[in-house]
């Protein structure tokens, strides 16, 4: 009988394979068991397994990357700037998994590390228990050149904002349910309701489904990143742009907050906005922030043209009476209706009261 404890746990998580086989004759101590489960590296009970032979890595393939790394690579890769950004990757992934905006092992993050190179989220893991030793290095094609786990299939989504826009230096993307309740609804989320998305985000753009990771949302995200840091796609998620790794990470807070208040603000009667005529003093704090906008070359006009509510719900208002879904009720009642059945009872109370 083989047994693996803590120190051959290790190893093998080192190994970036993502599933461990064992069997009667082949045993985990709890110990391995917990490094296991930290790592995210599934027992997977298999009746011919043998310690020599782990099942082929769903993820990573650790031989075959690094083999070709350079020199000046390693040096990067192993450099104090390379491992701060590896913590601050690490530090946000636990933060967007806290805050529900990733599920399963979605939503990735980069950062840029110096000429032609980033550092990148591996493929595969939940983003919020990632070490940074699980962190990737890539060029500006999205080539791995640092690391042994397998870098983001998605890196050629941030690459696209890389590229157009030379002030983002970092890039995060997630699946935020309210955001993501507007991106599945193709709708970009209506402006002009809470100070702090036009100042720090500005209009959140949209792109219609493209399948992730492929040259096409690659091809719809580049225009747009240099005038928007925040952008929904469509049935799929958001991807924010920011000069740091956290700001990217604000942007994305900031998003979904806004569209979490959208959402609840529809049951509730009303349909204040921030007034027109107040937009262009928000627009002047952003630009003194070096904040970029796609509207600081509108006229006032063209700043208020759709009214928030009305781009929200249509023109009948958000907080209209809904139609019954009862056929048996589905007729509405008019205003003469009502005082009829209002008369109706207070006779009968009035005739009860008699009786006593
Ligand atoms: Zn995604």
């Amino acid at each position: 009988m083989t047994l693996i404890s803590q120190k051959e746990a290790t190893d093998f998580v080192k190994s970036g394979a993502r599933e461990f086989r064992y069997n009667a004759d082949i045993r985990v101590t709890p110990g391995a068991k917990d490094i296991f489960n930290e790592a995210n590296v599934k027992l997977v009970f298999d009746a011919a397994a043998t310690v020599a032979a782990p099942a082929a890595p769903a993820n990573p393939a650790p031989a075959a990357l690094g083999s070709d790394y350079s020199a000046a690579d390693i040096a990067l890769w192993n450099s104090p700037e390379a491992n701060k950004i590896k913590a601050e990757i690490c530090d946000i992934g636990r933060r967007i998994w806290a805050r529900e905006y990733c599920d399963g092992n979605g939503g990735n993050i980069s950062a840029r590390l110096g000429a032609d190179r980033f550092i990148c989220t591996p493929t595969g893991v939940s983003k919020g228990f990632m070490t940074p030793d699980m962190m990737c290095m890539v060029d500006g094609k999205g080539k791995q050149c640092g690391g042994t786990w397998k870098r983001s299939s998605e890196i050629t989504t941030h690459m696209a904002i890389f590229h157009s826009t030379p002030e983002a230096v970092s890039v995060c993307h997630a699946h935020p349910v309210h955001a993501g309740a507007f991106a599945i609804k193709g709708m970009q989320p209506p402006p002009r309701l809470i100070p702090e998305l036009e100042v720090f985000v500005g209009t959140v753009a949209y792109t219609p489904y493209k399948t992730p990771g492929s040259p096409e949302i690659a091809a719809e995200i580049f225009p747009l990143a240099p005038k928007h840091q925040s952008i929904l796609m469509g049935n799929h998620g958001v991807i924010c742009w920011g000069k740091s790794v956290e700001d990217a990470y604000f942007k994305m807070e900031i998003t979904d907050a806004y569209c979490r208040t959208v959402i609840l603000a529809q049951a509730i009667p009303g349909s204040a906005s921030i007034p027109c005529d107040k937009l262009p003093e928000l627009l002047t704090i952003k630009k003194s922030l070096g904040l970029p906008d796609d509207r600081y070359d509108l006229k006032p006009a063209g700043l208020c043209d759709v009214d928030p509510w009305v781009q929200m719900c249509g023109s009948h208002g958000c907080s209209s009476p809904v139609t019954p879904c009862n056929p048996m009720t589905n007729a509405t009642t008019s205003d003469s209706e009502i005082e009829a059945l209002v008369q109706k009872l207070t006779n009968e109370i009035m005739a009860n009261l008699g009786k006593k």
